[in-house]
């Protein structure tokens, strides 16, 4: 039987690689050791994705793992920024770069970094160039790490699907807010997980409420919340519900983000270490 030239694992076709997938994984760096990626992504860019995936990393890290952020979204890079990393040098040579650190240890890759001290230049490139540049931090970057963070480009089009499908995802968290149409959204992401065969460890809904400084009455800015008809429609956890905290943006904002306090994503953590049986190193 001839190849056929589209991606079987969409269509209902009876095609002879259909059973064989093929794997589109790109190989880590010979010298890199990682044990565990997970994705985080959002049906569109500003729910607070890449916040989630700092908080994760520092959660992560406190509970005694290496941790690593691969910033993937590569035209709205933040994570530098929320753990104060700036004018650092990526060093590198034929074997690879080292990922710079942040204080307390978690290392992390972003185009921030490598656009030398003009942070405010936008990243204007086209959808192969950014899924290249992701490539290539897998590739090209030495992990070693228990855990790596993948800050996904955000939405379920082209270029996230190139980087769902070229690193070895272990399973994802989706992020949404509620004024998302959630269920649309979580509905593509979960097409898209199911695709590559990646397990959804859950959902966090991002800027659920705000809680009132008086009387403490969560106000939901955004109307209500569908979050927990789509987790159970899906069969999902839903992992946390996360308020507008300006304490939150306030630590993004002066890069310390790993001094943050509040128990917002502890439920989401300890899932992640029990639904991917993590160990640490230590
Ligand atoms: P994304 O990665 O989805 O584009 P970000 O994580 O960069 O979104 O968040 C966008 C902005 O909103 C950032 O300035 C971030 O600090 C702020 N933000 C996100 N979530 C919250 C929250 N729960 N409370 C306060 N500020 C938030």
């Amino acid at each position: 039987m001839s190849e056929c030239t589209h991606d079987c694992s969409t269509c209902s076709s009876n095609c002879a690689s259909r059973e064989k997938p093929q794997s589109l994984q790109i190989p880590a760096n010979e010298l890199s050791e990682v044990k565990h990626v997970i994705g985080v992504v959002s049906g569109k860019g500003g729910v607070g994705k890449s916040l989630v995936t700092s908080m994760l990393a520092v959660l992560l890290q406190r509970e005694g793992y290496k941790v690593g952020i691969l910033d993937a979204d590569i035209t709205g890079p933040s994570i530098p920024k929320a753990f104060g990393l700036h004018n650092v040098e990526v060093y590198g040579d034929d074997n690879g770069m080292i990922p710079p650190s942040s204080k307390t240890g978690i290392d992390m890759m972003s185009v921030n970094l490598l656009l030398g001290n003009d942070e405010t230049k936008p990243v204007i490139w086209r959808g192969a160039m950014i899924a290249g540049t992701v490539q290539q931090f897998w590739k090209d970057t030495i992990w070693n790490v228990d855990v790596l963070l993948v800050d996904c480009p955000p939405g379920t089009g082209d270029v996230p699907l190139t980087v769902f499908q070229s690193l070895p995802l272990d399973g994802v968290v989706i992020v949404s807010s509620p004024q998302d149409l959630v269920s649309m959204i979580v509905s593509k992401a979960a097409n898209m997980a199911n695709m590559m065969n990646v397990p959804v460890l859950g959902l966090v809904e991002n800027m659920s409420y705000v809680k009132c400084p008086d009387c403490g009455k969560e106000i939901k800015v955004f109307g209500e919340s569908h979050i927990e008809e789509v987790a159970e429609k899906f069969g999902y956890d839903l992992l946390a519900r996360i308020p507008m905290d300006s304490k939150l943006s306030a630590l993004v904002d002066r890069g310390m983000i790993e001094l943050m306090e509040n128990d917002y994503l502890d439920r989401a953590a300890a899932a992640v270490i029990e639904k991917l049986n993590l160990t640490p190193n230590a």
